[in-house]
């Protein structure tokens, strides 16, 4: 599944060949993906200038002239694809197809159909239903240490899954919320309000797993290309994230897995030693 740093990735492509372009023709291939089209869909697309494309958490928007936006969002195993007009017949999961004014066209082909294109109104589109339960974006200034210090407080649960949380912060999937919790040294089953201190290293690690992502345009193991249309997967050096039974990086200890709210978890049983073990530790020495 795209994760954060893949549809950052997409919508940088798409924003580069999509910006200042106009869309002369647009289609769809079926009369839903997860959701159905908007009845007016290619009409409302149709004609328009794209002022940007831009993200928030895993959405991907297209934010056209006339002050209509559309809200993709990639599922499972969509990909947006720019390449040609003409030059590719089209292929049998390809669902959405926008010309551009510039001789590309814009495809949208998901094999699973977990994706979706919505529209909506600029103006009003922090409020719409997909939208306005999102915390705030993990690399702007709103996800602060203070910020992070007094939500974490309020949990009681493992601080994982509340890393997950999208009302929480957006765009902390399975994949990094297990890196950065290896990164700070934290159990990922420890209480979350007992992780509060280390709010400021939790925000600085969750930074640097998503940058170093971004980086590397990405990390998902399949399903996935580049917008470019550059197909082939890319496979990021995790440190914890499905290694169960290798040797940790840091400390050789075998890296760990255990389910946690029906997802699995990987991280360094010795690293990442749970606050009950590292206080019998004190108690030991004291
Ligand atoms: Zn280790």
């Amino acid at each position: 599944m795209p994760e954060l740093p893949e549809v950052e990735t997409v919508v940088r492509g798409l924003d580069s060949s999509m910006r200042g372009r106009r869309i002369i023709r647009a289609e769809v291939f079926r009369p839903n993906l997860r959701v159905p089209f908007p009845p007016d869909f290619c009409e409302r697309i149709a004609g328009q200038a794209v002022n940007k494309v831009a993200r928030r958490a895993k959405y991907f928007m297209v934010y056209l002239e006339d002050g209509t936006v559309v809200i993709g969002h990639l599922g499972m195993s969509g990909r947006m694809i720019v390449r040609p007009q003409d030059a590719y017949p089209l292929a049998r999961h390809d669902h959405v197809r926008w010309q551009m004014d510039d001789g590309k066209e814009v495809v949208f082909n998901d094999a699973r159909r977990f994706g979706l294109m919505l529209l909506a109104d600029a103006d009003t589109l922090e409020q719409h239903d997909l939208l306005v339960h999102l915390g705030p974006e993990p690399l702007s200034n709103h996800f602060s240490e203070d910020y992070l210090a007094t939500e974490l407080l309020k949990k009681k649960s493992a601080i994982k899954p509340v890393l997950m949380d999208q009302r929480l912060v957006v765009g902390v999937g399975n994949i990094y919320a297990s890196e950065a919790l290896f990164r700070c040294g934290i159990h990922p089953g420890q209480p979350a309000h007992l992780c509060a201190e280390q709010a400021g290293t939790l925000v600085a690690a969750i930074r640097a797993v998503l940058e170093a992502a971004i980086a590397s345009g990405g990390s998902t193991l399949r399903d996935y290309a580049r917008e470019s249309g550059e197909m082939g997967y890319f496979q990021h050096q995790f440190q914890v994230y499905g290694r169960e039974g290798k040797p940790c990086y840091a400390c050789a200890t075998p890296v760990a897995r255990i389910t946690q709210t029906g997802r699995s978890t990987f991280f360094c049983p010795s690293c990442q030693a749970s606050i009950t073990r590292r206080s019998r530790k004190r108690a030991a020495c004291g």
